[in-house]
């Protein structure tokens, strides 16, 4: 974990903060974060065209409401915008690391190599639950300013980077946990439904 944590400062240092804004919970935040069951947790997000002032806004608002909710990343479905945006910050307890916007963004390769990690999202609060990905990812996509730019990740942004870029194609956690008998029992627990999960097999 601490090495996570340490390899995002060295991406962050390159990354621009022109859309940071304050780390702190807002009474209103700007934007309602759909749960498990509504149907935009589910559309696909189309491609971002010209990124500009107006994608840069939504980028903030998605910060803004992330960490309201005390999140480290956020897709743009996630707040009913089908766009292929998602902001991460996985420093929320430190005001001078800036957040990450990938815009377009598509795995280029994967490891071979596979983890097992406990995920939970902020569309399916209070579960928390095992799922099986690659430990590392090449990912591209576009900054904030619209620059083309490639990242390799592993540890913690790995994970976070795959549910996130899930979330754009309409894909939950939930779809590829295999302990189906946890699985049942935490959204039961938390007051989710099992047909809203639709597995990946
Ligand atoms: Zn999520």
């Amino acid at each position: 974990m601490a090495r996570s944590f340490a390899q995002l400062a060295r991406s962050a240092e390159k990354t621009s903060s022109s859309v940071a804004v304050p780390k702190k919970p807002l009474d209103s935040p700007p934007l309602h974060i759909h749960k498990l069951g509504a149907e935009a947790l589910r559309v696909e997000g189309r491609r971002v065209g010209k990124v500009d002032e107006s994608v840069r806004d939504l980028a903030r608002d998605m910060l803004r409401s992330m960490y309201t909710a005390h999140g480290i990343g956020l897709a743009a479905p996630q707040v009913g915008v089908d766009k292929q945006l998602l902001v991460i910050d996985l420093d929320p307890e430190t005001p001078s690391t800036p957040p990450l916007v990938l815009i377009n963004p598509e795995i280029i390769s994967s490891s071979a190599g596979l983890d097992t990690y406990e995920e939970g999202c902020l569309s399916i609060p209070g579960v928390y639950l095992d799922v099986v990905r690659p430990t590392a990812v090449q990912v591209s996509f576009r900054d904030e300013m619209g620059r083309p730019r490639t990242m390799k990740a592993d540890g913690l942004m790995a994970r976070c980077i795959q549910h996130e870029i899930d979330h754009l194609n309409g894909v939950l956690f939930v779809d590829r946990v295999t302990d189906k008998a946890g699985l049942l029992k935490e959204l039961k627990e938390h007051g989710f439904q099992s047909k809203d999960v639709h597995p990946i097999t």
